[in-house]
C-alpha cells in the first residue's frame, strides 16, 4: 500500500515537473515531453534524494558529480532533435538519466563514464529498468567510442576547453554534436556542431552550468 502511494506522489511529481519547468519554459518537442513523462528520475538518486527528484534542480550523485536539472536534460535533448532509430554517443553517463531519457526517444545510445563507481551503478540501474538500447562503457570519454562510430548525435555532458577533434572524428557526415565549452570572459556556454565538407559549423546557443570534462591522459 505505502508503496503504491510513493509511486503515485512520484508520477504526480514528474507531472508536475514536465508541465511546470519544462513545457511552461518553451520546451515544445513532445517526443522529449513525453520522455521525460516516462522515464523515472527518482530511481536515478540515492533514497535520501528522492523527494527531491523532480525539484529544479541538479542533484549530487556522488564523487563530486551530479545528475543534471531537468530543464537541462529537456534543453539538451531538444536541441539534439534526435529521432528514432539515431545512434547517440554521450560523453559522461553519470547516472545515466540523460541516456534513459534518449532511450526512451528510440536513440540507440552510447555513453562512456570514467568514474566506475558511478558506470557501475548506471549499468545496474539501466538494466534493472530493462533499458537495453543504452550501450555503457567504462573509459575516458576523451577517445569517444571508435569501434561504433560514425554517430548520428554526440552530446557531451561535462563542459570542456575547446572541442575534441577525436569526437568530430566520430562524428557522422550529417551529424550534430553538443558540447559545452569554456569561453574566456564568457564563462561556460552551451555549442551546437557540425561538420560539413570538411568545415566545422559552431553556434553558440546560451550559458550552461556542466561539471568540468576531465581530460585524461590516454
Ligand atoms: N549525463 C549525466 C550527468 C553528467 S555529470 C546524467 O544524466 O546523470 C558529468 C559526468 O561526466 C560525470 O559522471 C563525470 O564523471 C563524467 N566525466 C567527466 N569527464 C569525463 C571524461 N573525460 N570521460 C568520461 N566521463 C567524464
Amino acid at each position: 500500500m505505502v508503496r503504491g502511494a510513493a509511486a503515485v506522489d512520484q508520477k504526480f511529481r514528474r507531472q508536475a515537473m514536465v508541465r511546470d519547468q519544462l513545457r511552461a519554459r518553451g520546451i515544445q518537442d513532445e517526443a522529449v515531453l513525453a520522455a521525460m513523462g516516462r522515464v523515472k528520475r527518482h530511481e536515478f538518486v540515492e533514497e535520501a534524494l528522492q523527494a527531491q527528484a523532480y525539484s529544479d534542480n541538479a542533484l549530487p550523485i556522488g564523487y563530486g558529480q551530479t545528475i543534471s536539472q531537468p530543464f537541462v536534460v529537456a534543453r539538451m535533448s531538444s536541441l539534439l532533435q534526435v529521432r528514432p532509430g539515431m545512434r547517440v554517443l554521450e560523453i559522461g553517463t553519470g547516472s545515466g538519466y540523460q541516456a534513459a531519457v534518449l532511450a526512451e526517444m528510440g536513440a540507440e545510445v552510447f555513453s562512456v563514464e570514467r568514474i566506475k563507481s558511478l558506470y557501475l551503478a548506471a549499468l545496474k540501474r539501466l538494466n534493472a529498468m530493462r533499458y537495453f538500447r543504452v550501450k555503457l562503457k567504462l573509459a575516458s570519454g576523451t577517445l569517444g567510442w571508435p569501434e561504433e562510430a560514425p554517430f548520428d548525435r554526440i552530446l557531451v555532458t561535462a563542459g570542456g576547453k575547446a572541442l575534441s577533434p577525436t569526437l568530430l572524428d566520430q562524428l557522422d557526415e550529417e551529424g550534430v554534436m553538443l558540447s559545452p565549452l569554456e569561453v574566456s570572459g564568457a564563462g561556460q556556454r552551451l555549442f551546437r556542431v557540425q561538420c560539413k565538407g570538411g568545415r566545422v559549423w559552431k553556434q553558440d546557443v546560451g550559458g550552461a552550468h556542466f561539471v568540468r570534462l576531465v581530460q585524461d591522459n590516454t
